[in-house]
């Protein structure tokens, strides 16, 4: 290609040009093959090029692609809304469309203010959250992520909301282990309201699983029952950030119906649109709209894409695409064949501490002494040395780890499309393998310490 004026990460070097992708795969212009063992960010979750989509795509193209949402809705927004409130559990029926998982977090904070104001109490509004985490890139999702290298350059405009420990066992700051531990980082959101004033906090905010800031931490068994009922004892809304875990990826449409957990507002992103079109949303329950309905009508947000025809014509394809295909069943099977797989690799490498997460998003962490969980330091750059040896075997794998005194900074995630097949995972496997060999001999001494 010649001279491009793209502004491009600097995540890496090689920025290939993609051409086309089918299934698992991407192909460069070059026709180099990648493994897409990622989904992108977690988000092609039912892999590259499906024809249904792209036909739903095109049939509402054909009718209408835009209508602003203050004059019109589209049949399509409204089967979407209806079908997400059809398979979530509880009463979360309501529906608010944006485009990304940042502004569906922001939009999730807006409506836990909003509902208290709306009961007349305009001091909560805080949004509590937990140091390893990310809730997205905008200044009010940055406040509420626990993710200091993302949140460095802009500290003077943020808000101080992360307020407690994650669930990060193989790291617990206790060195206790669940449940015996009494979920003591759980505790402390209790602390923490105490600390702060229960009038002051509108919500707490956690992803189920741990994404881009932790490498696929999933909570101990009942650590968000004991989350959800601080909540209610203290007045204060539940927001599950679902934008990396909702739609499938842990096997049921919410990762938190896996602890049985019914939040109050849920934000959603990534495989909503499965990578076909921007699409996220924020959703509420009955008892949050209720004030909010019978107040001021509307949640006081919203951008001119929202609800926008053609986004929602694709995620409900992707919907009924893996309704279709009873996807969501087979992937704690899926999962635990991958993470056996992983855990076959933790043998053979030393520097793997931890295989981790839950269903389809799983993580290793990386360590330069596995008796010890040293982390390797940072100079070794190990998270990026693995992206780009596996990127170059043609395995694409997502880096993960906010940083935080160098202890988490060196995982990744592995979370390939919900619809990979059993011999693509064992095809995963084998070039993971291979690019954690290359890795090995590449590692000296001097790159442990
Ligand atoms: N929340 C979570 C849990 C995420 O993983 C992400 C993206 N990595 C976001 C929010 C932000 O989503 P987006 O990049 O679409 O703005």
């Amino acid at each position: 290609m010649e001279q491009s004026f793209l502004i491009k990460p600097m995540l890496d070097e090689s920025y290939p040009v993609i051409d086309y992708g089918k299934g698992v795969y991407l192909f460069d212009m070059e026709g180099k093959k990648y493994f897409d063992a990622a989904s992108g960010a977690v988000t092609a979750n039912i892999g590259h090029g499906v024809q249904e989509i792209i036909e739903a795509m095109n049939e509402q193209a054909k009718k209408v692609s835009f209508v602003y949402r203050s004059q019109f809705t589209s049949e399509a927004a409204e089967r979407l809304a209806n079908k997400i409130a059809e398979m979530t559990p509880g009463d979360l029926n309501w529906c608010f469309f944006v485009n990304s998982g940042s502004e569906a977090t922001e939009t999730a904070m807006k409506m836990a203010i909003q509902y208290w104001q709306e009961k007349g109490i305009q001091t909560k509004t805080k949004v509590l959250s937990r140091w390893v985490s990310y809730h997205g890139i905008t200044l009010g999702a940055l406040s509420m992520s626990g993710h200091p290298v993302r949140r460095a350059r802009f500290t003077p405009l943020l808000e101080d909301f992360p307020a407690i420990h994650p669930p990060y066992c193989y790291r617990c700051p206790y060195k206790l282990e669940a449940p015996s531990c009494g979920y003591l980082c759980a505790q402390e959101l209790e602390s923490a309201i105490n600390r702060i004033g229960a009038d002051k906090i509108a919500a707490f905010i956690a992803e189920p699983v741990i994404g881009a800031a932790g490498g696929a931490i999933a909570p101990p068994k009942d650590y968000f029952k004991v989350i959800k009922e601080i909540c209610e004892d203290h007045n204060i809304l539940f927001i599950a950030d679902e934008v990396m875990t909702g739609f499938g990826r842990t096997g049921t449409m919410l990762a938190c119906e896996q602890w049985g957990i019914v939040p109050d507002i849920v934000a959603l992103g990534k495989g909503m649109g499965a990578g076909y079109a921007p699409i996220a949303a924020a959703l509420a329950s009955e008892k949050v709209m209720e004030p909010i309905l019978a107040g001021t009508k509307s949640v006081m947000s919203g951008h001119t894409l929202s609800a926008n025809p053609q986004s929602c014509a694709v995620s409900l394809a992707v919907l009924e695409y893996l309704e279709k295909n009873e996807i969501m069943k087979e992937v704690e099977c899926k999962g635990v064949y991958l993470r056996n797989q992983l855990e076959k690799l933790k043998n053979q490498f030393t520097f793997i501490g931890d295989v981790r997460g839950k269903g389809l998003l799983l993580g290793l962490e990386f360590v330069g002494d596995r008796d010890r969980k040293t982390p390797f330091p940072r100079k070794t750059m190990i998270t990026q040395k693995i992206i780009s040896i596996a990127k170059e075997k043609g395995l694409l794998i997502y880096p993960a780890g906010a940083g935080i005194d160098g202890v988490n900074g060196d995982s990744i995630i592995i979370s390939p499309p919900l619809t990979i097949t059993k011999r693509e995972i064992e095809e995963l496997a084998l070039l993971l393998k291979e690019s954690l060999e290359a890795l090995s001999a590449h590692l000296n001494d001097d790159d442990r310490e």
